[in-house]
């Protein structure tokens, strides 16, 4: 098994772009439960990573697995999404005109497949994980608002609830606390330290305060490789990621 029991596990990625190589060389693995911070300079591939595992993006060469079985260059952008690989971009996309409750909904029938709306009622199992994801995403009090008149940070909560009815074993982030205020951002921390264990989780963010408070790892990316992984008092010490950061 070349896994080794993670969840993830990239090996040797390949991205050019008109000849230009966005990734190049990119190896990284998470374990199962595992919450990961990516940090990392503009352009320095992140977005473009993320693009590759959801199969947004084929690699010209390497090896992208899920789980030990799971070749996910075998398997199209709909396909990885069904596998259980849960994507949120920066922006919220949630409903607008529809309540907190109808928007965690319409994940889980969408989700399933549930073609008319008519009939679906959602079973005792599925009513209570609702409830469970409602608090989990510090909502529970906020069932029947129109989610158009959420804050920001509680439209990123409720997208990331609309995620987690569709049960994913890895979920990806990208910058979940940009543009939320303090409180909110505390508030995500804690959230993201309920979600860990349960679910693995890959975390793009800049906010290295926001960083400090959920991580236990850090991947440093840069011109589409590793260049440090470790605490992030130990990729901030390291001299490569300060010239990264400090010298260009
Ligand atoms: P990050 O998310 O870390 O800022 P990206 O993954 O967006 O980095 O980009 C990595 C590099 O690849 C950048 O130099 C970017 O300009 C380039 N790039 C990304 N996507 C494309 C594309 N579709 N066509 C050409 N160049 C691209």
């Amino acid at each position: 098994d070349v896994t080794h029991g993670r969840i993830l596990y990239l090996e040797d990625v390949h991205v050019s772009f008109d000849g230009f190589k966005a990734i190049n060389g990119l190896s990284l693995d998470i374990a199962p439960g595992e919450l990961r911070c990516i940090i990392g300079p503009n352009g320095a591939g992140k977005t473009t990573m993320m693009d590759i595992i959801t199969g947004k993006t084929r690699p010209d060469k390497g090896t992208v697995f899920f789980g030990s079985t799971i070749d996910l260059l075998r398997h199209n952008e709909p396909e990885i999404a069904s596998l259980g690989i849960g994507r949120k971009f920066q922006k919220p996309t949630v409903f607008e005109q529809l309540s907190v409750f109808e928007n965690l909904e319409l994940a889980l029938k969408t989700h399933k497949g549930v073609k008319s709306s008519m009939f679906f009622r959602l079973d005792s199992a599925q009513s209570d994980r609702l409830a469970e994801i409602l608090h989990t995403i510090h909502l529970a009090d906020s069932v029947t608002r129109q989610s158009g008149n959420l804050s920001h940070g509680q439209k990123q909560w409720l997208e990331i609830g609309m995620l987690l009815m569709q049960d994913p074993k890895l979920l990806l982030l990208d910058e979940p606390v940009a543009g939320m205020t303090d409180e909110e951002t505390a508030r995500t921390a804690e959230l993201f330290l309920t979600l860990k264990g349960k679910h693995s989780l890959m975390v793009v963010e800049h906010d290295m305060g926001f960083i400090r408070t959920i991580s236990e790892k850090v991947t440093v990316l840069c011109d589409g490789s590793v260049l440090a992984e470790g605490t992030l008092d130990q990729v901030q010490a390291d001299e490569r990621v300060i010239e990264v950061y400090l010298g260009r």
